[in-house]
């Protein structure tokens, strides 16, 4: 059978395990990767206490050497504020209590969502899990085969969102057989990707990966997660071919992030940018309040302003949702922009 994918020239894709292996943890190092004198933020690296650092050398490739306000560092740099206790912040914002199985989460009629892996490559500083108990959740086959049971068990079911962490820590062979046990499942016709890892590793997307979802009865979408333009690069930007090639639908979301992306020209810019390079501008989410990570907040007023100017200056077809989650709502909330 003739291959799907075209071979991409394998020197594209570093091993990803190695560079998994290879992530910085220690913020004196990727300061010091960036020309930054590190002796200035001693007291901020407390902070890695409350949630550890990770960050994959690719993505700090994509920094502004020097720049301490950089929007990609200022994303994964611990900071003091993180112990800043706000009233109206939770450990859980979503209150994501609506596990029906050991990794598994039926919050919306259809849809499931499977905490595939635990853990990500990267610490994203504003994560709403970053105080999510994943020892707890820890997936494996025998998890899995809860969920599946109970998947099998709800014909209601035709969609499995595959979550973490982030889902492509998971090898592509144990992804190969979950997609496969999922196919076993008449009434389950769609999974759904949500990943941060082929933006800030991207040699996490393998060929095989792509044939993967290529070859599978389930049709299958990646939704993204890119907050800022200057993520997205040439080395990004390759990487996706694979996935282009297998006709995976792509889309994004973003966070709309204090100090981050909170003006209109850098969301316009990402939002073409996106579509340049085939990916849908999906979601622009409300940040959710999680203790720690109050000083990205940006509020209603602002972001519906910041929407506003969006919808003027974008074609229709490139403007993301702007919504909010709110715990127990059944699906993402809209935000009225009148
Ligand atoms: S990649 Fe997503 S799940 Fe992982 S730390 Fe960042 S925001 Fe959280």
């Amino acid at each position: 059978m003739p291959q799907i994918i075209p071979q991409i020239e394998k020197n594209l894709h570093t091993s990803w395990q190695k560079d998994l292996r290879e992530v910085i943890t220690d913020p004196k190092e990727m300061l010091q990767m960036l020309n930054i004198c590190p002796d200035d933020y001693l007291q901020h690296f407390k902070a890695r206490k409350l949630f550890p650092v990770r960050v994959p050398k690719s993505f700090i490739n994509r920094m502004v050497k020097g720049d301490i306000n950089d929007p990609l560092l200022k994303q994964v740099m611990p900071l003091s504020q993180e112990f800043v206790i706000t009233e109206g912040y939770s450990l859980d914002p979503l209150e994501e209590h609506d596990t029906v199985a050991e990794g598994l989460l039926h919050k919306y009629h259809n849809r499931v969502l499977m905490v595939v892996k635990a853990g990500c490559a990267v610490n994203c500083r504003y994560c709403f899990r970053r105080h999510f108990p994943y020892q707890d959740n820890s997936p494996n086959k025998q998890r899995w085969q809860e969920a599946l049971t109970y998947i099998a068990k709800h014909s209601n079911v035709n969609e499995v969102i595959f979550s973490g962490g982030d889902p492509l820590m998971a090898s592509d062979e144990h992804l190969e057989w979950l997609i496969k046990q999922l196919e076993k499942i008449s009434h389950v016709r769609r999974i759904r990707i949500h990943s941060r890892l082929p933006v800030v590793m991207p040699s996490r997307v393998t060929n095989k990966l792509a044939t993967i979802l290529k070859q599978s009865r389930l049709k299958s979408t990646i939704v993204l997660h890119i907050n800022h333009p200057n993520e997205i690069n040439k080395e990004f930007n390759d990487a996706l071919e694979p996935l282009r090639c297998a006709r995976i639908p792509l889309f994004n979301q973003s966070v709309l992030l204090k100090g981050v992306n909170d003006n209109a020209s850098c969301l316009i810019a990402l939002c073409e940018t996106l579509f340049d390079i085939g990916i849908q501008p999906y979601y622009l989410h409300l940040f959710d309040a999680v203790q720690g990570a109050a000083h990205f907040d940006v509020d209603e007023e602002k972001a519906k302003r910041l929407a506003n100017e969006m919808l003027a200056k974008l074609s229709g077809f490139m403007m993301p949702k702007l919504v909010r989650e709110i715990a127990g709502q059944p699906n993402k909330t809209p935000i009225n922009l009148a």
